[in-house]
């Protein structure tokens, strides 16, 4: 049995002994068999001395067994790791950041505590997947949408504590921010209840997301803070229609405008899609040097209104070219579904993993992928820009090999933000695997010399990210760690999840 660092195997024992009595023997792991099942299959240090794993698991049913998980780890001392659905691959899976810490799994806690289709909202626990809430809103018969990332496996709180995304109308497909208060184990056992939540009995939990006095759910993003043992979502009604059209252009720097268009119908909530932006054409767009998708939802006749707007302001744009697709009305008949990308009708799936399998592009893939995802001003120079950031600095950051890095992909998941994703192929080949650790390390050191950073980042790469955020001698991390050093003083959970470290483990 593996024993987490720096606790006695004496103290180990107690805490596993009070894990038992908390949640059954049968829900406290520490078999090297069952243990493994945590282990992160994308892990660029897959069996190496650096791949973090955890020692132990444990998977409490309800909030009381969380917060007697808790209680006892704080007294004996023992790191914890809390996963929802623990299926956060390409960002450390289900292990954790901290080696030999114990998973919290929490996905036996998978109920889903309330849909109200009137006020367009979900109340859920950590275990419910997508496919979860999607089957229990069409069971109950509701007209609702979610809103699933590209795997419909994951869960609808991880994914959003994970600072997620999805791919239908805005603002569903920014998870956290679609999120209407929370229920929080601290690492004392104590249980907050943020926003609305706070008043006994309250009636308005998830109508109303400030509540009163500061506002602490952010606290609990890509955090270490607590165990998140309930949430609530926003919902889309769902929408009449949805029509997807595409504006392309020939020239590279009409990007430049383009991008200026999008931008502008976007802010003015005209179009809500989740558009994407392709280099070179799509279907028809045939040669195409730039194509943006334009994806509206909403009732059929609005749709239609403001794809004319959207049509007159991409072709006001000299050489750019509009075709107008085809408008969907919901539900698709079973023919249109078998030709959608389902996530963008809120239909959770797993098709995506179809791009990493073996395809006659691809007869030896690695299997796995890591991302390097950073933000860019969503500007047409500055796409262009990280563009040729792209091709100047691909040949020296792979040595000049072709490891099979693909990219950029340009991303406008969320509000007035481009996401610029680079992707690197991770198996279980070692020195491949090393060849990929160097240029995702050398990507992040030339990406933050131009002032770009990342959004989200593998688990392995957490510190990494977070030394970029180093304004004024790493302010924002010292304010992070004051904070943490007061809500859990012990360090318990999460230990160095997105570069915040509890006061024993931090380096000076
Ligand atoms: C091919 C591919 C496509 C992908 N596409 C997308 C995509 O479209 N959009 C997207 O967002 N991601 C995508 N991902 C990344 C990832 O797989 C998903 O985000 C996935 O939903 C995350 O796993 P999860 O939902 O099970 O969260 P979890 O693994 O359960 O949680 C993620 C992390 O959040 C923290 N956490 C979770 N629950 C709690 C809790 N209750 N209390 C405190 N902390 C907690 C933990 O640190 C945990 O490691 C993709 C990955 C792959 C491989």
């Amino acid at each position: 049995m593996a024993i987490p660092p720096n606790v006695s195997p004496a103290a180990f024992n107690a805490a596993l002994d009070a894990w038992r009595d908390a949640v059954g023997p049968e829900w406290v792991f520490t078999s090297e068999e069952d243990v493994a099942l945590y282990r992160d299959a994308y892990s660029p240090f897959w069996g190496e001395p650096e791949e973090r794993v955890a020692s132990a698991a444990v998977a409490p049913a309800t909030v009381e067994e969380v917060q007697a998980v808790v209680r006892a780890a704080n007294e004996h001392r023992v790191p914890l790791y809390p996963i929802s659905t623990g299926r956060n691959l390409a960002y450390g899976g289900s292990a954790p950041i901290y080696s030999g810490s114990v998973v919290l799994d929490l996905k036996r806690m998978n109920r889903v505590l309330e849909v109200n289709e009137r006020n367009a909202y979900a109340l859920v626990e950590p275990g419910v997947s997508y496919f979860d809430l999607y089957e229990h809103i069409t069971k109950a018969g509701l007209d609702l949408w979610i809103d699933p990332p590209d795997p419909g496996w994951g869960s609808v709180i991880g994914n959003a504590l994970d600072g997620g995304a999805g791919w239908t109308a805005y603002p569903f497909r920014d998870h956290f921010g679609a999120h209407c208060g929370m229920e929080v184990v601290l690492a004392n056992g104590e249980i907050v209840r943020t926003g609305m939540g706070a008043l006994p009995n309250s009636k308005s939990w998830q109508h109303s997301r400030w509540g009163y006095g500061p506002w602490v759910d952010g606290l609990f993003r890509q955090s270490n803070f607590g165990v998140v043992t309930k949430m609530g979502f926003w919902l889309m009604p769902r929408p009449e229609a949805m029509m997807s059209s595409m504006a392309t252009s020939e020239r590279e720097e009409d990007i430049i405008p383009m991008l200026d268009a999008l931008n502008l119908l976007e802010n003015q909530h005209v179009v809500n899609g989740s558009t994407q932006i392709f280099q070179g054409g799509r279907g028809p767009a045939g040669s195409a040097a730039w194509t943006i998708q334009v994806p509206i939802y909403g009732p059929e006749k609005v749709v239609r209104a403001q794809m004319d707007y959207a049509k007159a302001k991409f072709t006001a744009i000299p050489g750019v070219k509009f075709v107008e697709g085809e408008l969907f009305r919901t539900p698709l008949t079973p023919e249109q579904l078998s030709r959608v990308r389902l996530v963008n009708f809120g239909i959770p799936n797993l098709s995506t993993f179809a791009m990493l399998g073996r395809n006659p592009g691809a007869p030896d893939p690695a299997g796995g992928h890591i991302g390097f995802s950073p933000i860019v001003p969503r500007t047409g120079e500055s796409l262009l820009e990280f563009k040729r950031f792209y091709a100047e600095n691909l040949p020296k950051v792979t040595n000049g090999e072709n490891l099979g890095i693909t990219g950029p992909v340009y991303m406008t998941c969320w509000e007035r933000t481009l996401v610029c994703l680079i992707m690197f192929p991770i198996g279980r080949d070692k020195a491949m695997n090393a060849k990929m650790r160097h240029a995702f390390e050398t990507w992040v050191r030339l990406a933050a010399e131009r002032g770009w950073a990342e959004y989200r980042a593998p688990a392995v790469y957490q510190d990494l990210v977070a030394d970029t955020y180093s304004f004024n001698n790493h302010a924002l991390r010292r304010l992070r760690e004051t904070l943490k050093d007061a809500i859990d003083p012990n360090g318990i959970l999460s230990a160095g999840r997105y570069g915040v470290w509890p006061k024993h483990l931090r380096k000076t």
